[in-house]
């Protein structure tokens, strides 16, 4: 029998978890420090879809994976190496089959196609209340204040005059908060077959500044599709960038003078397919990766390991486009904390001094 990691994890995560080294406290469904990034109490282990967990500063308030989760206490470097990890946990033999029976039944509450037609109906509510993009509108002075000097005008982004940002409940199952509305800067994700799957919104201030807001920047329910990206510019030439946030992208094309696709985050970015149409035409893929700062990524035979999570998530990507025979070119900003929209300000500021 072929066992599936994926079919013996539900509600087993603590047990996994804490078998490889973490923390039993981690798992309390209190928030309370990240075991990866630290603070004092923005992380969460919830039971939702069978055991996931929610960070502010690590996932950006979005609940990730229990295999993310083993993936960076590990340091492993692939999902098969967490899914080998989980397998090898529960051992071969008959009880195997009887825990993938459980968890198969248990996982029946996981989301359903009815479930993700509503966030569909959603997202597209709130994009179809959205605006085009207009000078001095609060997104355009807050985009020419990321990156000085824009003169692209990008496609799917727009401007929502009113967005209510709700905070999440401060107890599992608790209801959550509404913080008043903003203006937003929305932008729309489409997957590899051109649908939408994602919003993502940047909640500002009428001059175009941050809003006050616990996070600025959401993504909304989505499908539960975990590849998808910002078509913010029509690819002309043989060359598409990609990155992973709006502004890093928008100031790789000031950099580059090439169309560029946001994907929204690294674990997106380094998912990103090319579209079916246009794999006869895009001939290279640029790879604009942050440069973060070193975070922990587990400890492995006594030594702790550590890797930047922005140069990882490239360089997944970067290694499956060339199997597809994809020219890949890796940009990193020059120095750490730095992404292309700081660079292009750098570079601004001293073409401005000279
Ligand atoms: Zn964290």
């Amino acid at each position: 029998m072929n066992i599936k990691a994926e079919d013996l994890v539900f509600g087993r995560w603590p047990e996994i978890l804490s078998a490889a080294g973490m923390d039993s406290r981690f798992f309390n469904l209190k928030n309370g420090p990240c075991p990866f990034c630290g603070g004092s109490d923005r992380f969460r282990w919830a039971k939702k879809n069978g055991g996931c967990w929610v960070c502010n500063q690590c996932t950006e308030g979005r609940y990730a994976s229990g295999f993310r989760m083993l993936m960076d206490h590990m340091g492993y470097r692939s999902f098969r190496e967490a899914a080998d990890h989980v397998r090898s946990y529960f051992g071969a033999g008959e009880h195997i089959q009887a825990i993938v029976r459980e968890a198969r039944e248990a996982r029946g509450n996981e989301m359903s196609p009815d479930q993700a037609q509503r966030n569909l109906q959603r997202i597209m509510r709130f994009w179809d209340e959205g605006r085009s993009i207009t000078r001095d509108d609060p997104v355009d002075r807050y985009l020419r204040r990321r990156v000085p000097g824009l003169d692209v005008e990008p496609c799917m982004l727009r401007y929502h005059p009113a967005l209510e940002y709700w905070a999440p409940p401060e107890q599992e199952g608790g209801k959550p908060v509404s913080l008043g509305k903003h203006p937003a800067m929305l932008a729309l994700a489409l997957d590899v077959h051109g649908d939408p799957v994602q919003l993502h919104k940047t909640f500002l201030t009428p001059a175009g500044e941050k809003a006050a807001v616990p996070l600025t920047k959401k993504t909304d329910y989505g499908l539960g599709i975990t590849s998808f990206a910002i078509r913010m510019m029509e690819p002309l030439g043989d060359t598409l960038g990609v990155s992973e946030g709006i502004e890093t992208g928008l100031a790789a094309v000031m950099l580059r003078r090439i169309p560029v696709w946001p994907c929204l985050n690294g674990p997106a970015m380094a998912q990103f397919q090319l579209p079916e149409e246009l794999k006869g035409q895009i001939r290279r893929l640029v790879i604009f990766a942050d440069h973060d700062e070193r975070k922990r990524a587990g400890v492995v035979d006594g030594v702790q390991k550590f890797r930047r999570p922005g140069s990882f998530y490239a360089e997944q990507l970067a290694q499956r486009v060339r199997k597809e025979g994809v020219k890949v070119l890796v940009i990193k900003a020059a120095s750490e904390g730095q992404d292309m929209a700081n660079q292009w300000v750098a570079q601004c500021e001293r073409s401005h001094n000279h």
